[in-house]
């Protein structure tokens, strides 16, 4: 499903895809924001960089999103104190600002023009249960030094019991700002790949071998930026995350309105709202009704968040729908940096909860000082190779769970169910959107059985 931000890919000439073998400082698989932010960061160093992508630069969950610029990722803060201490809440929120800051003046220093706009974030609730959250928020908060605030009212006709506030955040097209970037990669001599599907990683001595379909790219350092990675063992990071699909729908509210910030509710299902910039339209971005993908979904989300904004918007009209999907780490704090110890200069960055605009950025800082052999201030909290989310044994549970019931379902609807080629777990039919779904990682095929999403790489067969 084509999404607003995507239409904007249609713009730009492709780029060739691989077809010999080349060498390279260092190849980044995957174009999406963190491949690009990597790749931008890494070239402006002077490294020779290649990016490889499977299909069009930010056609997956980059061009999926909502477009927040923000530290403020749900009501996390309490949640990062009481799990993971203060400290590490503080350095969460500071990267996250940083990250903010950097990209910021990457547009003005490159020039870039993405309808980028500072806005007020707010996580609001209807529910009585939800405002002593909210308020508890506030104070965790606080204490480490956020300027947040308790507020009872937003400026749009939502009959809300309060919010928390956050000050100084953004939002903007985060296909403009993609494309932005690559025009200062290939200023800086680095090399874009599409329709270059990476099908293997081999070791060789001190270089790595990035195979694709036609050519190869020899580099000593890698880095995943895949969203999910491609490679599974080592690293088994199947085993500490898993994907959510959220759906979203971009209506003309056919409505004159201003509003100073961005929502996202607190109460389940999950709503994420804000006004898209397009000539002098007054549109809005609605996503939300997240559900593990590859589960089954419990009647129609889109109407769901058609009813949600017409009750706000009556006369609001959908333009463009589609679905997208990220990764959930089981510690709500991405994997960043090096992607095993048993496998030196490769670099992963995922598990970034639906707030990888932020995170996408603090990623390739990570990485790329990392293959610059330089300390980063922030490397200790994301860590990839950690094992303290094991503590969340709910979700852990869960995650064998649907494992384990996937792969004995044998058969839907009389045909023999496909099968994931990422591990094999029996794949999920998708009425709504037509598509095989894996629960247990979410990958995703098209009715053909074409890979849609990873981690599987190969296509399966659909009888
Ligand atoms: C509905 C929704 C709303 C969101 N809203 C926000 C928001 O408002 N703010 C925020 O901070 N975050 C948000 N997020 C999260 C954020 O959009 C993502 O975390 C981020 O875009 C992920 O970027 P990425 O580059 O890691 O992944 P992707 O954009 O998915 O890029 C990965 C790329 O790798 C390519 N690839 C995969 N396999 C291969 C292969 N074998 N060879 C070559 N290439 C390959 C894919 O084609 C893809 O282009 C949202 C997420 C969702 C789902």
């Amino acid at each position: 499903m084509k999404s607003f931000w995507g239409l904007e890919i249609e713009k730009h000439k492709e780029f060739e895809n691989l077809k010999n073998n080349i060498k390279a400082d260092v190849c980044i698989v995957g174009g999406g924001l963190t491949g690009i932010s990597t790749a931008y960061y890494l070239s402006k160093a002077g490294k020779k960089a290649v990016l490889l992508e499977k299909d069009r630069i930010c056609s997956r969950t980059s061009s999926g999103t909502t477009g927040k610029v923000t530290s403020q990722h749900g009501l996390i803060y309490k949640y990062l104190e009481d799990e993971h201490g203060k400290e590490t809440a503080k350095e969460y929120f500071e990267s996250n600002e940083k990250a903010i800051k950097n990209i910021e003046e990457i547009i003005k220093k490159e020039n870039i023009d993405c309808d980028f706009e500072k806005k007020k974030a707010y996580v609001y609730t209807k529910s009585e249960k939800d405002v002593e959250k909210i308020k508890e928020e506030v104070k965790a908060t606080k204490q480490i030094g956020i300027e947040s605030e308790f507020v009872k009212n937003i400026d749009l006709p939502l009959d809300i019991l309060g919010a928390i506030k956050f000050e100084n955040q953004a939002q903007f097209h985060p296909v403009k700002y993609a494309y932005g970037l690559i025009t200062a990669i290939i200023k800086n001599n680095g090399k874009i790949y599409e329709k270059s599907k990476v099908t293997d990683i081999e070791e060789n001595d001190e270089y790595y071998k990035i195979l694709t379909e036609k050519g190869c790219v020899i580099a000593k350092d890698v880095v995943i930026a895949t969203r999910y990675p491609i490679i599974t063992f080592p690293g088994y990071y199947f085993l500490k995350m898993y994907q959510s699909t959220s759906y979203a729908i971009l209506f003309d509210t056919h409505t004159e309105f201003e509003t100073d910030g961005f929502f996202i509710n607190s109460e389940e299902p999950k709503i994420s709202f804000r006004k898209v910039k397009d000539g002098d339209k007054n549109l809005l971005l609605v996503v939300g009704y997240d559900y593990k993908t590859g589960t089954e979904v419990i009647g129609n989300c889109f109407e769901y968040l058609k009813k949600y904004v017409t009750n706000i918007f009556p006369l609001a009209e959908e333009i463009i729908s589609w679905t997208a999907e990220d990764c959930i780490s089981l510690d709500k704090i991405p994997y960043i940096g090096n992607f095993s110890k048993m496998m030196k200069n490769i670099y992963v960055a995922t598990g970034f909860n639906k707030w990888g605009i932020t995170s996408s950025n603090i990623s390739a800082n990570i990485i790329t000082d990392k293959i610059l052999e330089k300390e980063n201030e922030y490397e200790d909290i994301y860590k990839s190779s950690r094992l303290e989310i094991i503590k969340n044994k709910d979700e852990e549970l869960n995650m064998m769970k649907e494992a384990a019931n996937s792969i004995v379902i044998k058969r839907i609807k009389g045909v023999e169910t496909p099968t994931c080629t990422h591990l094999g777990c029996k794949l999920s039919w998708n009425e709504l959107e037509k598509t095989w779904d894996c629960p247990c990682h979410g990958s995703r095929y098209d009715e053909y059985g074409n890979v849609i999403e990873g981690p599987a790489i190969k296509n399966t067969k659909v009888n």
